[in-house]
């Protein structure tokens, strides 16, 4: 039996066996390349197709073959990316569904300058969340050093602060300057830094850092209490901003809620541009949907779309997320998921605040915070940096959770609850004074809702 006749009554067999979409999503462009003995050789088109044939439904390929020619024991799949000859499937929308995109993005990290081209203005949605943040970022990037600099990005977890310094710097390097541009995480930064002091290479590594245009550093609150770190760090920073190049930081909380940061790093963070991002509400929710949507070239019905906003709102990371969920649904079942299955796809993403906020919760973040042990802060103590924190949380304690004023004590090994009422209103009259304390309660709240 010649191969292609082979392999068209294998396709036939299988159509029997799977949905119409699976079939065109896994056999399309596969061909039968060789029959080595008791081998058959299938090309595939890609390493998805190889896994889920080779884990899915290598049995009943084998079973289907073996069938038709008794010498046939083994298969083997191989992967050619030009096998673009049709054989005839027809094609489904699933297809279009780019996994690799999916999957791989992280990788396609460009070499120079660490950034991930898909980060782009173009794909980053813009709302009265974000808006002050992406004007500040699109002004420094149409002049990098010489608007905003530092331009100091904050706010909570999966809120598009990576997204938006690396959309800049990729907008910068692109750009007709060919400016030297550089992002890294503030770990990796930390990590070169106590690489160099061990071995002697600072000067080197300073040199470096300094003969950059544009450097971006992301989640540079982990430096809190690395002493060595910011003294070096403060060097680069100087020379950098002397001759009026760019400087990028996100971080999750603003520079004067940073504990354990030298204050005249403090001073240069504030010098500049400090904005914050925000949680997106239902309507941008529903925005960035569908614009992720259509980044794939797929669509879903308004419903689940309405479901999908109005219920995962911890942040826009989860929102992809859950979208991805569906979409592997989709590529895998071959049939678009409609209200029922995406509720049901969905559950681990929606939650109601009682499920995710406990006393436990509360405790840990707010000590976690302030960079203070969790006993410090359950233990009664005087020590200044430790009783503010502990007001705070006794506050959001009764606040949030409702708890009554003796359960709070309980929870805080003490026997008098006086305490915990002076606490709770000397924390409410000072969010009404003091914008810094406000600030930093909101940042807690959005840490303690956002998983
Ligand atoms: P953060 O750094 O604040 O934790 P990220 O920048 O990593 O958050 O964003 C999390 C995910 O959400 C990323 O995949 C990012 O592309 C996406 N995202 C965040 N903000 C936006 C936005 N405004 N528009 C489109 N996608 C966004
Ligand atoms: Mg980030």
């Amino acid at each position: 039996m010649e191969n292609n006749e082979l392999w068209q009554s294998v396709l036939a067999q299988m159509q029997l066996h799977i949905s119409k979409a699976n079939f065109a999503t896994w056999f399309q462009n596969t061909q039968v390349v060789a029959k080595e003995n008791e081998r058959v050789v299938i090309s595939v088109p890609n390493i998805f197709c190889k896994e889920w044939l080779s884990n899915k439904y290598y049995k009943l390929i084998l079973k289907t073959m073996y069938d038709m020619d008794n010498s046939i024991k083994e298969l083997e799949f191989s992967i050619n990316p030009q096998s673009t000859k049709n054989n005839n499937v027809q094609k489904v929308d699933a297809e279009k569904i780019n996994i690799e995109q999916l999957k791989f993005d992280e990788f396609k990290v460009n070499k120079d300058t660490n950034l991930n081209p898909r980060y782009t203005f173009d794909n980053f949605v813009v709302g009265s969340f974000n808006e002050l943040a992406h004007a500040a970022g699109l002004a420094v990037s149409e002049n990098p050093g010489h608007i905003y600099n530092p331009l100091y990005i904050y706010g909570g977890v999966g809120l598009g602060k990576t997204h938006l310094i690396q959309s800049i710097g990729n907008k910068i390097a692109e750009g007709p300057h060919k400016k030297k541009v550089k992002y890294i995480p503030s770990e990796k930064l930390i990590s070169n830094i106590v690489a160099a002091i061990r071995s002697n290479s600072m000067e080197a590594l300073k040199a470096q850092l300094s003969a950059i245009d544009v450097l971006i550093i992301d989640d540079v609150q982990f430096i809190a209490g690395k002493v060595k770190t910011q003294i070096e760090f403060f060097h680069v920073f100087n020379s950098l901003y002397e001759k009026n190049k760019q400087i990028i930081l996100s971080s999750d909380k603003p520079p004067n809620a940073i504990p354990e940061l030298e204050e005249r790093l403090r001073s240069r963070f504030e010098g500049g541009m400090i904005t914050d991002v925000d949680s997106p509400d239902y309507e941008t929710r529903l925005v960035i949907l569908k614009q992720k949507l259509q980044e794939k070239n797929i669509q879903l019905p308004e419903d689940v779309l309405e479901y999908m906003a109005l219920n995962v709102k911890k942040n826009i990371r989860e929102l992809e997320g859950a979208l991805n969920n569906l979409l592997i649904y989709y590529k895998t079942n071959g049939n678009i998921p409609n209200l029922e299955t995406a509720k049901k796809l969905l559950k681990s993403f929606i939650f109601s605040p009682f499920d995710v906020a406990n006393h436990k919760k509360i405790i840990e973040i707010v000590a976690k915070f302030y960079n203070l042990e969790e006993k410090n802060l359950l233990n009664p103590t005087r020590r200044k940096e430790i009783v503010k924190p502990r007001q705070i949380a006794m506050f959001l304690l009764r606040k949030e959770l409702k708890y009554s004023f003796p359960a709070i004590a309980r929870k805080f090994g003490g026997k008098d609850h006086t305490t915990v009422i002076y606490a709770y209103k000397k924390i409410l009259q000072e969010v009404e004074e003091n914008n810094k304390l406000t600030n930093e309660i909101n940042l807690i709240k959005q840490r303690i809702y956002s998983g």
